[in-house]
């Protein structure tokens, strides 16, 4: 499909009630990418929109046939919408934006020029963020040091989803289907030529953040069980330390029973013990459970998202 269009650049940004910052972000893309000279796309998916986001899309799409609307039957998330956007992608690179901004349109010749320079998976790295509250930062930083930690895959420090990837990775990526994503991470686990360039990540130009910390959580607990099987394997180790701990303990109590001593006498050591090991069991069972969920929804092999409207010759 590309040989016809012959499309160089396919950008794309997910959309979840930006109906302030389309106009923008319209703007600044057009300015930035006709300014490069070669052909390109604007893919607008809108991840179930209800703000009248969806009307600007398709008004956009009317007016300028280099956007192209994708449009989802519901909210599906903002991974998921980056998925469809790539699956629909036509162009040699795809380069991930964010709608509201914070990740500035005028980097991406800075990406293109490094892809150009041979490199598969351009990323962009946050030297600077402006206009978000520390505890975000905060547990953005705590995050990524600790995923790097219990992971095999390195996912680089400091970096979002705003990224350039050239059209073998996304083929590439196009396969993994899974439904629980963190595309920095899949991005990362490809391979292929890797590199980033830094950036001062901006403030919101309009509107407010749709990550909810319930959100960030639920992404970050994607990423762990996604990348790791650390988490099941704590266990284990909690278990030997138990087993170790009780090893040693039994013979202790039973001696100083043996000559007389109550230091162990009484319902308290018992309530400790008890409640210690019953609290552990059931928080191995809770991430037993998040695994098995995951597991299930990968099962019942339902499509990962569900496109309501878009133009026929992008189905890829
Ligand atoms: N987004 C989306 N679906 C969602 C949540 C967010 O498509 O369920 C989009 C949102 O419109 C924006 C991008 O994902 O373009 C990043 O979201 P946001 O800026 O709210 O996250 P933050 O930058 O605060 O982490
Ligand atoms: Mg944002």
């Amino acid at each position: 499909m590309n040989e016809i269009k012959g499309i160089t650049y396919s950008v794309v940004a997910p959309i979840y009630n930006e109906i302030e910052n389309i106009p923008e972000l319209y703007r600044r893309v057009c300015e930035t990418m006709s300014s490069m000279g070669d052909p390109w796309e604007l893919i607008l998916v809108d991840d179930g929109c209800t703000d009248g986001s969806t009307q600007a899309i398709l008004d956009l799409a009317d007016k300028d046939e280099r956007v192209i609307p994708l449009i989802f039957a519901r909210n599906f998330g903002h991974q998921i919408a980056v998925t469809a956007g790539w699956d629909h992608a036509r162009g040699d690179a795809v380069i991930i934006i964010d709608a509201d901004l914070q990740d500035p349109p005028e980097v991406i010749p800075e990406l293109a020029a490094r892809w150009k320079d041979g490199y598969e998976v351009v990323y962009a790295v946050r030297s600077e963020r402006e206009g978000e509250s520390w505890f975000k930062k905060f547990s953005a930083s705590v995050f990524y040091r600790l995923i790097t930690r219990i992971t095999e895959v390195k996912i680089p420090l400091d970096t979002g989803d705003f990224r350039l990837l050239d059209r073998r990775v996304v083929k590439v990526l196009r396969q993994m289907r899974e439904r629980h994503r963190f595309l920095r991470g899949m991005s990362a686990w490809v391979g292929f030529r890797q590199v980033g360039v830094p950036y001062r990540r901006a403030g919101r130009f309009a509107g407010e953040t749709k990550y909810p910390v319930g959100k960030m959580v639920r992404l970050a607990l994607n990423a762990i069980t996604g990348f790791s099987y650390f988490p099941l394997q704590l266990a284990t180790y909690l278990g030997f330390v138990a087993a170790g701990v009780s090893a040693l303990a039994i013979p202790v109590v039973a001696v100083l029973r043996l000559v007389g001593s109550n230091f162990f006498f009484g319902q308290a050591t018992t309530l400790i013990a008890v409640l210690f090991l019953g609290g552990v069991q059931l928080i191995s069972l809770g991430i037993l459970g998040e695994y098995l969920g995951r597991i299930y929804d990968e099962v019942k092999g339902r499509p990962l998202y569900i496109v309501r409207e878009a133009p026929e010759d992008t189905r890829v």
